[in-house]
């Protein structure tokens, strides 16, 4: 028997089993996927260059990220993620029109990002969402239109689905001019790659488990087989968890969580310069939010990048014929970039049985109810996930996530 059975080789599970086996634990895990990442899944392009399928930008105060990449010798690269007014469009309603020369926009977002900073993360703020800070506001149609894709590509979820006390705690944890500021060189899975590498065979892949006892510390597996340990880490997204584990407390099962994906599609040469834009792309189509995922890539080919979030981003992640039906987009913004488009990937989070969405996205309610069964231990059972910690959503909360559970594990041990 080992000593810890860890649920999900992400990078949760990853970094608490490290950090287990690090002080002498015996440890097993198990990972439904035939690969290690979880969310965090880069896709390498035959010329070198990456997309990724999940988790792309590291923010500059994402400290435990940049210690991982740092004690490994990652690479990371250097971004600057101020959004340019003037190479970006807003397309609203068939027309691509730059941003600034929207009037209505900048002072709109001025007047947004004001009513944000009264935003508490405190009780105050837990049963009021974003919407009700949106319809606070005067905002014209395009306003609305642009604030209400900001808030979906944050959190995957309308404006309604969004607690104003999630959004604050989200906010406290972003330093103006920090944010997205690095990806990894040669893709951010190495991040996970490294944390598998070092624990080796410890780690089963392909090896779905099917329950969990959170009493006895029995884990059955789908094919039958049922393993026990004192301690069990369960580091697969919350949704997939309250499949797993049928006594879930009711605080965690009805946590909201984001749905949609992502396409990427390589294009031959970056044709967006040509017309002077840097391909961010904001708009009322289901794909949302366009940008360049090689901004910082060398190469002469150039991928665009389309998040797909929310209701309607879910069911075009949900379609086959998804990234077609991007490109024909694409080709109207950028007339000529139909014929230059190459390889396109193309994730569906949503219909994923081993994440079941994004990530989590606390509506009005969730965050008070959650907090207490998040961070204790169940019995044998403790809990990990980026949903465990405050940078939730972040491949930086995933990692704190699992180095807590890790601690706890331990000290209840000895
Ligand atoms: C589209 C998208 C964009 C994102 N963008 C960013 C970003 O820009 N920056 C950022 O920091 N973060 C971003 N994230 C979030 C980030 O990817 C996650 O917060 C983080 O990777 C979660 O890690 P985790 O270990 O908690 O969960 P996961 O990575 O989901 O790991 C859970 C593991 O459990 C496994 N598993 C599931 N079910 C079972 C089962 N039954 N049995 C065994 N194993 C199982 C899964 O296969 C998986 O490997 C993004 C996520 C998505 C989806």
């Amino acid at each position: 028997m080992p000593d810890v059975i860890v649920i999900g080789a992400g990078l949760a599970g990853l970094r608490a089993a490290v950090d287990l086996i690090a002080a002498g634990a015996d440890v097993v895990v198990l990972e439904a996927r035939d690969r290690v990442g979880g969310r965090v899944w880069s896709h390498h392009f035959a010329d070198g260059q990456v997309a990724e399928r999940g988790a792309e930008f590291i923010d500059g105060n994402h400290t435990e990220v940049l210690a991982l990449a740092a004690r490994f010798g990652l690479e990371l690269t250097e971004r600057d993620s101020t959004l340019d007014v003037e190479a970006a469009l807003v397309d609203a309603a068939g027309r691509g029109v730059p941003y600034h020369l929207h009037a209505s926009l900048i002072d709109d977002w001025q007047a947004w990002e004001a009513a944000l900073e009264v935003l508490q993360p405190n009780e105050d703020f837990e049963y009021r969402t974003l919407a009700t800070t949106m319809e606070s506001l005067s905002l014209s149609a395009l306003s609305r239109l642009v604030i209400g894709r900001d808030i979906r590509t944050e959190f995957m979820l309308p404006p309604e689905h969004v607690s104003q006390r999630f959004a604050a705690e989200i906010a406290s944890r972003q330093i103006a001019g920090q944010r997205e500021r690095h990806r990894i060189v040669g893709g951010n899975d190495r991040l996970a790659t490294v944390l598998a590498n070092e624990l080796g065979d410890r780690v089963r892949l392909s090896t779905p488990v099917r329950s969990l006892d959170a009493d006895t510390g029995a884990v059955a597996l789908v094919t039958g087989e049922v393993l026990q340990a004192p301690a069990v880490v369960a580091a697969v997204p919350l949704p997939v968890l309250s499949r797993l584990w049928p006594q879930i407390p009711h605080g965690l099962s009805g946590v909201g969580y984001g749905i949609g994906g992502k396409i990427s599609i390589q294009f031959e040469r970056r044709i967006w310069r040509d017309y002077g834009r840097n391909g961010t792309v904001l708009s009322d189509r289901a794909w949302g939010h366009l940008w360049e995922t090689t901004d910082d890539q060398v190469g002469d080919r150039g991928i665009l990048t389309s998040l797909l979030s929310s209701h309607d981003g879910a069911a075009f992640a949900a379609l086959p014929e998804g990234p077609d039906l991007l490109v024909r987009d694409i080709e109207r913004l950028f007339p000529g970039a139909k014929g230059l488009a190459g390889e396109r990937v193309h994730t569906d989070w949503t219909n994923d049985p081993y994440s079941l969405g994004t990530y989590t996205c606390f509506g009005p309610g969730q965050w008070k109810l959650a907090q207490a069964p998040l961070h204790s231990a169940h019995g044998q059972l403790w809990l990990a996930g980026e949903h465990a910690d405050g940078f939730s959503g972040f491949m930086e909360g995933a990692l704190r996530s699992g180095a807590r559970v890790a601690a706890g594990v331990l000290t209840h041990s000895r």
